[in-house]
């Protein structure tokens, strides 16, 4: 009875401390000032992203895709935004990729950088409802290759820009807009315009990319949508296990072909993946949302440290996309063997793509992959497109501060959480050039409408337009004018 109280007593102890510590909880983000948004022109400027979707500037992956559209795609931004090409610097560098250059008056402050891509993914043959560059308007969409992943978007920055430019207001901070033309493929125009910055010595206060979204958070009882900004990326290589034997006739197999062999290395580096962290950018993340969720959820955040033992194998089965922020995620996408069918291979290989997780590095994916499998099959890791993760934003800083600031301001009770981005951006190359890179796209999304994106009847709200212009007009103001 005594040990059954003594129990009793500690699990008492134990919730108090968790309730104290939540109710403790305190909110640091930056305040938004009383705010009114100004009046745009949606019409005028759902015609200019229309414009730029009906160009078909497929990502350039060989010879055999036209480059014409990308000077088409030039031409267009031309005329579709006089002031601002007025006002700009424009330098085409490797031949595509377009990097602007607005001067502000105080030089004494670091630059900021605007950027994203000119390129889209090949549209699939068949089932389009709205022809892939047609750029038809319906239910109140966009449709088209190209509309969400970001012609739209793209067309807002230049929007968002000339607007205050028409307003004849003087730029205080140098305003860098740099596009890529092959971010779907291999990003070569991204680094060709890092190399010219870094050639000039240039230092960013903050890098301003595509990313995630805003979300409804309704659930953990948010009242307003919860803005995830992408702070770092995860690393990327290709691994190659190899399994050797030797080949032969079909009809006097072995009891283990390199075939069988190989079966039994993906079957257990599925099973024995890399281990879970808390990285520190999902340590913010919670921190960041903690504030503001209902009081049970309030009180699971606040003791996130104490209770990570308990939340990490939940975390992981919730869904792919949790579980991909938390550990380097190993696809298995090729497999491959005898090209005959009666023919048994002397070698069977798997590829598998693997996204490195922060705090980890490419060659630690090597070494895990070797420890789990032993001496018996191979491993290599591919040279192409390989790149470790990127460092992690500092969210100490000017750039962050505006972020939280223009987030509420322009959705009134919006929430700013750091977020581990698992996809890729042209961002990673300029990961040298700041301390602050900003992977977001400011428009309000549920994962039916982002899966979207690369896919068939991709297709982006006429309303989010206007979402994306206020949110880089009021950005630019609050850090730039
Ligand atoms: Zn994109």
């Amino acid at each position: 009875m005594k040990i059954l109280l003594i129990i009793l007593a500690c699990i008492a102890a134990l919730v108090l401390l968790l309730v104290v510590r939540a109710l403790l909880v305190k909110d640091t983000a930056e305040k938004p000032e009383d705010y009114t948004k100004p009046e745009i022109d949606l019409d005028a400027a759902v015609k200019k992203a229309q414009g730029a979707i009906r160009i078909p500037t497929i990502s350039m992956r060989d010879e055999s895709i036209p480059d014409k559209p990308f000077y088409d795609l030039q031409a267009y931004l031309e005329t579709t935004f006089p002031l601002f090409h007025e006002k700009a610097h424009k330098r085409v560098i490797d031949k595509y990729a377009l990097m602007y250059t607005i001067e502000g008056s105080d030089k004494s402050l670091k630059p900021a950088m605007y950027m994203g891509h000119q390129d889209v993914v090949p549209p699939q043959e068949e089932g389009w409802k709205h022809p892939p560059f047609s750029a038809e308007i319906a239910d109140g969409c966009i449709w088209g290759r190209g509309s969400f992943d970001m012609k739209s978007q793209l067309i807002s920055i230049f929007e968002a820009t000339e607007m205050h430019l028409r307003q004849g207001k003087q730029l205080k901070r140098t305003m860098y807009f740099c596009f890529g033309h092959d971010e779907e493929f291999a990003g070569e125009g991204a680094q060709a315009m890092c190399r010219v910055l870094q050639a000039e010595g240039v230092e960013f206060e903050f890098i301003f990319d595509e990313g995630m979204n805003l979300v409804d958070a309704s659930l953990i009882g948010m009242k307003g949508p919860l803005a995830l900004v992408g702070v770092c990326e995860k690393g990327w290589v290709n691994a190659k296990i190899s399994a050797k034997g030797n080949a032969g006739h079909a009809a006097m197999p072995p009891k283990e072909t390199t075939a069988v062999s190989l079966a039994k290395a993906v079957v257990k580096l599925n099973k024995h993946q890399m281990k879970a962290h808390f990285t520190p950018a999902v340590n913010m993340l919670i921190k960041s949302v903690c504030p503001k969720a209902s009081f049970p959820f309030k009180v699971l955040m606040a003791n996130a440290d104490l209770l990570r033992p308990l939340m990490k194998p939940i975390l992981l089965r919730i869904s792919p996309a949790v579980a991909a922020m938390l550990r380097t995620t190993m696809a298995f996408t090729v497999l491959h063997g005898s090209d005959a069918a009666n023919v048994m291979p002397d070698e069977s290989y798997a590829i598998v793509n693997c996204r490195v997780n922060l705090g980890e590095s490419v060659a630690d994916v090597k070494t895990h992959m070797q420890k789990v499998l032993g001496s018996k099959y191979e491993v290599e890791l591919l040279e192409k497109g390989q790149h470790e993760p990127t460092s992690m934003s500092d969210l100490d800083s000017f750039g962050w501060r505006m972020m939280q600031k223009t987030v509420a301001e322009v959705f009134p009770g919006g929430v700013t959480a750091p977020f581990p981005f698992v996809a890729g951006t042209d961002s990673k190359f300029y990961d040298s050039l700041t301390r602050c890179t900003f992977k977001f796209s400011p428009h309000i999304t549920d994962a039916k409408y982002r899966a979207g994106m690369h896919n068939v009847n991709e297709y982006f709200k006429v309303s989010d337009v206007e979402s994306d212009i206020q949110f880089y007009y009021r950005f630019m103001q609050n850090s730039c004018f």
